[in-house]
């Protein structure tokens, strides 16, 4: 069994899975969509708003602003001590937004919340959340806290999580390097080089066939095929944390999942026990 990064960057990180069953990799994948504890606005008290937009148009907006995560640094609101609506310093930051327009129209960005920790903003600046008309103001206190994909899409930390089969691409004996297939595949995966059919970038294959299908050889000069024991596991952030982050986080709510289920089964036994 292996595992290998084949792409890393902040955004966005390409892994190789060999001789991993294919639903322990899936298992992996919707959980980085779904598990991974991810900041977003929860609660919004609007102070004052004589803009046009309804305060529940604001809150869903500032609900939908992806901010930065710091791994580790809250918990999940489920989780504190605290119990309160509201939240603690332990399981919620709270951001504030004070904007006015003066005597012109004036759009109001995601740069305009300020938090009381600069750990967890907005992840760019320049995320237009409102326009106010001259005169207009808008107050209010949002209150974030980490929450998971799968309770609400604000709280996902990944905007890809996909699986993609391991292409083996091999060439037969009875190509005559005509190039009709490095014509057909729009993800330069071949070419030819010196009259030869060259397989230069095989991860790149979406294994399409359409190389297969152009080729008029008999029996086809090249063939496609998925490897059985081969994933390759492709994850993008929305930019809270790094793909890597999220890929780590997703191994560790997955394991964790699984202490519960074993926790749960081990009370069963032990009540059955009781019982017998
Ligand atoms: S595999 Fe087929 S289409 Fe491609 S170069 Fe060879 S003969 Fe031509
Ligand atoms: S299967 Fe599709 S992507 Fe892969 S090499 Fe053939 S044409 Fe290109
Ligand atoms: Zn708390």
């Amino acid at each position: 069994m292996q595992v290998q990064v084949l792409e890393e960057s902040y955004e966005r990180i390409k892994v190789l899975f060999e001789g991993y069953p294919r639903i322990y990799v899936n298992a992996i994948r919707r959980a980085a969509l779904s598990l991974v504890p991810t900041m977003a606005i929860d609660d919004v008290v609007i102070l004052e708003n004589s803009s046009s937009f309804y305060d529940e148009v604001i809150a869903h907006r500032l609900a939908m602003v992806p901010l930065k995560t710091p791994v580790g640094k809250y918990v999940l609101p489920s989780e504190c001590d605290c119990k309160s609506s509201l939240g603690c310093p332990r399981c919620r930051v709270l951001l504030v937004l004070d904007v006015e327009a003066g005597d012109k129209v004036r759009t109001v960005y995601s740069g305009e919340l300020v938090s009381e920790d600069e750990d967890v903003k907005p992840i760019s600046p320049n995320i237009p959340l409102l326009k106010l008309s001259p005169g207009q103001k808008v107050k209010l206190e949002a209150y974030a806290k980490l929450g998971r994909g799968k309770d609400h899409s604000k709280w996902q930390a990944a905007s890809v999580s996909v699986l993609k089969s391991y292409p083996i691409i091999v060439k037969g004996k009875s190509c005559d390097n005509c190039g009709a297939c490095v014509d057909a595949c729009v993800k330069n995966v071949l070419s030819i080089k010196e009259g030869l059919l060259q397989i230069d970038n095989p991860l790149n294959c979406s294994l399409c066939m359409e190389c297969v299908r152009a080729c008029k050889s008999e029996p086809k000069g090249i063939s496609v095929e998925e490897a059985e024991d081969k994933f390759i596991l492709i994850i993008e952030s929305v930019g809270s944390m790094s793909a890597r982050d999220i890929l780590l986080n997703a191994v560790k709510e997955l394991i964790s999942q699984v202490d519960k289920v074993i926790e749960g089964l081990s009370n069963v036994v032990v009540e059955v026990e009781k019982k017998g």
